[in-house]
């Protein structure tokens, strides 16, 4: 059995339906992207996983249903979700908003935890007093990133992290965030309209076009595979 599965995921907006009924899952340790053009469902799938909005079908995380859970409970249960837009707390420096990040957890281990993430983004260790506000894009993304693994996700949900970012500084990301997950063993879903970088990162892949997914299958394959890539990916 998988760590996240997903079957027959429908949600939408009030009357406006999204999604249409989504089969997808993300096992233990495993790096997944959902692949779509603007508007395909994206963020909205990662929406209805993390209990934002309201949504019908099946969503079991390590074998229990999570489905209609509210996110602090996701986040108890192993679930973190980096939203677009990053989500940092801009008034806070930091090492503030690292603490955030494991305000379930406490005593020394939060500590410890907050030196190991400072040192495995080298730019947040730099910059630790820093308000995340005037901090740049890259090393906002980097700060969410890194709150997110401070409350020891098994499973990371991740909107977007190249949005309004240089190619360079995208990469960046994704490099450290590479290093992290196998570092901890973090299985990630990662939605990216970035499908070549994305592809490159992750070891599987399902492309999702309004709201139904129309392919799947390994990066290596969907890279390769001309028709899909033409069709859906623009590459
Ligand atoms: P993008 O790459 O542009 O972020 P996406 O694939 O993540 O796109 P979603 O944000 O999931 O797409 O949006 C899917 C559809 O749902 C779009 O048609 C969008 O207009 C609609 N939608 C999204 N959020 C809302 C909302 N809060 N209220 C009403 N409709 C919404």
């Amino acid at each position: 059995m998988s760590l996240l599965e997903v079957s027959g995921l429908r949600a939408g907006y009030g009357i406006v339906e999204v999604l249409f009924g989504l089969d997808f899952s993300v096992d233990e340790g495993e790096l997944v992207v959902v692949l779509g053009a603007n508007g395909a469902g994206k963020t909205t799938t990662l929406r209805a996983i993390s209990g934002m909005i309201p949504c019908e079908g099946s969503i079991t995380f390590d074998g229990a249903e999570v489905r209609g859970k509210r996110p602090d409970q996701l986040l108890s249960a192993g679930i973190a979700h980096v939203p677009q837009g990053r989500g940092t707390i801009t008034a806070l420096n930091v090492e503030d908003n690292l603490r955030v990040g494991a305000y379930q957890r406490s005593g020394r281990e939060v500590d410890s935890d907050m030196e190991l993430w400072l040192e495995a983004f080298p730019r947040l260790g730099e910059r630790r007093d820093q308000q995340a506000g005037s901090m740049s894009g890259g090393e906002q993304q980097m700060l969410a990133i890194a709150r997110a693994f401070m409350s020891r996700p098994r499973l990371l949900l991740l909107d977007e992290p190249s949005l309004g970012l240089a190619p360079l500084v995208t990469r960046e990301v994704f490099d450290r965030l590479r290093d992290a997950t196998s570092e901890t063993g973090t299985a990630v879903l990662l939605v990216e309209q970035n499908a070549n970088l994305a592809l490159d990162f992750a070891g599987r892949a399902y492309v999702l076009e309004a709201g139904e997914i129309v392919a799947a299958g390994p990066a290596e394959e969907l890279q390769h595979d001309e028709t899909i890539q033409k069709a859906y990916l623009g590459l």
